[in-house]
């Protein structure tokens, strides 16, 4: 083994010190990243790929861990076994793991991190009994183990049904490219031709990678190469799965639910390998390392310092853990009615919370309360969502202190009654200033910061079924909410392309305190006053829970669905304002009942 301080692969990583491990028959490229006195993370690379893959989640893991990338065997830096054919088995890469591992890392155990076929190498790393007690937990994406594949084919093999020959045929389709992998001499002149030259281009277009140093040049050779991870291990592995397979440290499993390559269902009975498994979606495609380093280094981060701190790690009990845990969610309105119930339910799925309200008090008890359901962390935030300026300081303030928004909920808002004759232009004002300016300011600054960050996102607008139901009495209220509507179908047109969804959420009648806020145009205070009890009455009587509305906000972001309307009555108006806009033209006429 030699050291140096010097780089010698292809493409620098930032900060990273190069040295050489000496392997069984290779030499491999090891590049080493923060204070080595701190746990060490050890990432792995997948096909075709090299270290530098992991160059944005290493930047990020280094401000706290010691980070160790290497190039496997035949690729990047590393150099290749001779003869090529059988230098690539799971056993030999099992050796070039422990020999990485001892020399980064000999007093403790590592914590590994796979990403492709870098993940079914850390599967048979973590399931192989020599490597027991090296690794201190494993962070898989996008890479199962063929064991527990093997398994998974010959299970739906022997006793199919539908839906078992469905799962089948669909991870069949989506491994086509293994089919060709396996070819003789074909993969390679292709990778070394025309492949290689455009794979930068293709793969920079399918997954709307940011520019910048990837892939890197020695992708023709690591990918001609790599072809024999294949070719040595899958049909052996797949055809004679070990039966003892089993985890023997802490799971984390990172799944993208746009992947191309592999499907989601590959996972179903990974419990019973790995028992302390913790699950993680996102919505992204396949090379996430990529497309997505701030969430892997936010959930690499928890679960190696549950583990170190040998706290349990988090596991997915809540409905939507998998997918929100740890992400950061911005919630307006959040003191009260749906915003509370809302930022409820992100605490519950382990979102970091910020409660933003008018009402300092509610904001700051939303907050206390997310912290004690779940939330990891929870602030609040009092502002006026219709103040620019406040909005700017509070865009500011949350992305120097919190992060970049990853959920952003345009709650806020205020109801205003009345007959349109009878509505001042400050009437009008007030209410478009909160409805609808108070959305334009949030989607305008904290979408920009999404869409600068470049790794995706959501912002959910509340805006109301009178939105698409006329209405004699509600000509300002539901004028703004038109507006909203508009506003989130033309965004999410204008993000779609980023990874950025945007939905409108219709709840229908919601028993909130909205109905005691509510003004009433044209009557005089006691009336207004008789007006609102009446309201408040008729909308307990209706008594549909806040809870449901921010069930739907989540479900809304998990499938990204441009418009959802919640309650029955929004339901059933949106489909009459397609099927029979006279019908409801008629009941737009008719005294509200108050
Ligand atoms: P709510 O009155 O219970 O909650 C609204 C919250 O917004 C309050 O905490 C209030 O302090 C806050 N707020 C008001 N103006 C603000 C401002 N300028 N800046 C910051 N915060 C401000 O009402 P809710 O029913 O929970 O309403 C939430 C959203 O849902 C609103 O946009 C409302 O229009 C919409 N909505 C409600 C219903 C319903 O039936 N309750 C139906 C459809 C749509």
């Amino acid at each position: 083994m030699s050291e140096g301080g010097h780089m010698t692969g292809a493409v620098a990583i930032e900060g990273a010190r190069e040295r050489r491990v000496r392997a069984d028959g290779v030499e491999l490229c090891v590049a080493e990243l923060g204070d080595r006195a701190q746990p060490t993370v050890l990432l792995v690379h997948g096909y075709p790929d090299s270290k530098e893959v992991w160059s944005e989640v290493a930047v990020r893991l280094a401000e706290r861990f010691h980070v160790v990338l290497y190039d496997v065997r035949g690729h990047g830096g590393s150099t290749a076994p001779k003869p090529l054919r059988g230098g690539f088995t799971l056993e030999k890469l099992t050796d070039d793991f422990l020999a990485v591992a001892d020399a980064v890392s000999p007093d403790r155990p590592v914590h590994l991190v796979g990403h492709d076929w870098g993940s079914v190498q850390g599967w048979e790393f973590v399931t192989v009994e020599r490597a027991e007690g090296r690794i201190a937990s494993f962070t898989s994406m996008s890479g199962p183990s063929l064991d527990h594949m093997g398994h998974w084919i010959k299970r739906r093999m022997k006793r199919p049904t539908p839906r078992r020959v469905a799962q089948l045929l669909g991870q069949g389709a989506k491994s086509w490219y293994v089919y060709v992998l396996h070819t003789p001499l074909l993969p390679e002149l292709a990778w070394r031709g025309p492949l290689g030259r455009r794979w930068p281009g293709m793969v920079r277009r399918a997954e709307k990678l940011p520019q910048g140093g990837y892939p890197t040049p020695s992708l023709p050779t690591d990918a001609a190469h790599g072809a024999w991870l294949y070719r040595d291990n899958m049909r052996a592995r797949l055809a004679h799965p070990r039966d003892d397979a089993y985890a023997h440290a802490p799971v984390q499993l990172i799944t993208p639910l746009e992947d191309p390559f592999l499907s989601e269902q590959l996972y179903d009975d990974l419990e019973s390998w790995a028992p302390r498994l913790t699950r993680r979606t996102l919505s992204a495609k396949h090379w996430i390392p990529r497309t997505r380093p701030d969430q892997l280094a936010s959930w690499i981060t928890e679960f190696v310092m549950a583990t170190e701190g040998g706290r349990p790690a988090p596991t997915a009990t809540g409905k939507y853990t998998d997918r929100f845990g740890g992400q950061l969610v911005l919630v307006t309105g959040a003191a009260g009615g749906i915003g509370r119930a809302t930022a409820f339910a992100f605490a519950e799925a382990g979102a970091r919370v910020v409660a933003v309200d008018l009402d300092a008090e509610g904001a700051a008890r939303t907050a206390e309360l997310s912290r004690l359901i779940g939330a990891p962390e929870s602030w609040a935030e009092t502002v006026d969502v219709s103040d620019e300026q406040a909005m700017e300081k509070l865009a500011e303030k949350v992305a120097a202190e919190y992060g970049v928004v990853d959920v952003l909920v345009n709650n806020a808002g205020i109801g205003l009654s009345g007959s349109f004759l009878d509505t001042t232009t400050e009437d009008w004002r007030k209410v478009l200033d909160v409805n609808l300016w108070g959305v334009i300011h949030g989607c305008r600054l904290f979408g920009k910061q999404m869409a600068e960050r470049g790794q995706g996102g959501h912002i959910v607008n509340t805006a109301s079924a009178a939105a698409y139901l006329p209405s004699r009495s509600l000509p300002a209220y539901g004028t703004s909410k038109a507006a909203v509507l508009m506003l989130s179908e033309c965004l999410r047109a204008e993000l779609a392309g980023q990874g950025i969804g945007v939905s409108a959420i219709c709840p229908g009648i919601v028993n909130t305190s909205i109905t005691s806020t509510a003004r009433f145009t044209g009557v005089d205070a006691e009336e207004e006053k008789r007006r609102q009890r009446k309201t408040a009455r008729l909308y307990g009587l209706r008594n549909y829970p806040p809870e449901k509305v921010a069930d739907a906000v989540l479900r809304a972001v998990v499938r990204n669905q441009a418009v959802v309307p919640v309650s029955p009555e929004a339901h059933g108006g949106r489909l009459l304002s397609r099927l029979a806009p006279r019908a409801l033209r008629a009941l737009a006429r008719l005294e509200p009942p108050l």
